[in-house]
């Protein structure tokens, strides 16, 4: 989708500050962060949200999960075992929820101890 700004950061059309990548997803710093270690993961594909990427293809909502883990992983936020010390990851669907971009994304927080519940 020309309009979507993250189909844009996909094609290279804007700026994204890059920590992973494979042939189907994308990870980048969030632009205003929000924790030490702020990142969004996205499929290169445009879904609206998590409902119509998991409707749609699991295989890259899977893909979408792994990354998620491997960006944790390089930021030092989790240990080997894969717990500790832990971090968050929030998907936002629709305008109460604060949604701003309609490109389905992962938040992927931490490096900081955050407060439950999160509103
Ligand atoms: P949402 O509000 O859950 O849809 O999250 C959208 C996120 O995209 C927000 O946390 C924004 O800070 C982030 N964002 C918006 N524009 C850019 C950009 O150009 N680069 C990186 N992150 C962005």
């Amino acid at each position: 989708m020309s309009d979507c700004l993250f189909c844009r950061m996909v094609a290279g059309e804007i700026p994204a500050d890059v920590v992973h990548e494979t042939d189907r997803v994308l990870a980048f710093r969030d632009i205003n962060p929000q924790a030490p270690t702020h990142v969004l993961v996205i499929p290169k594909e445009h879904h609206r949200n998590l409902a119509a990427l998991a409707a749609a293809d699991a295989e890259l909502l899977a893909a979408v999960a792994r990354a998620a883990g491997e960006v944790a992983r390089q930021e030092g936020l989790v240990s080997d075992g894969g717990v500790e010390p832990g971090y968050r990851v929030v998907t936002n669907t629709g305008p109460d929820a604060g949604q701003s971009v309609d490109h389905v994304h992962l938040h992927l927080v931490g490096g900081r101890p955050l407060g439950w519940p999160p509103f």
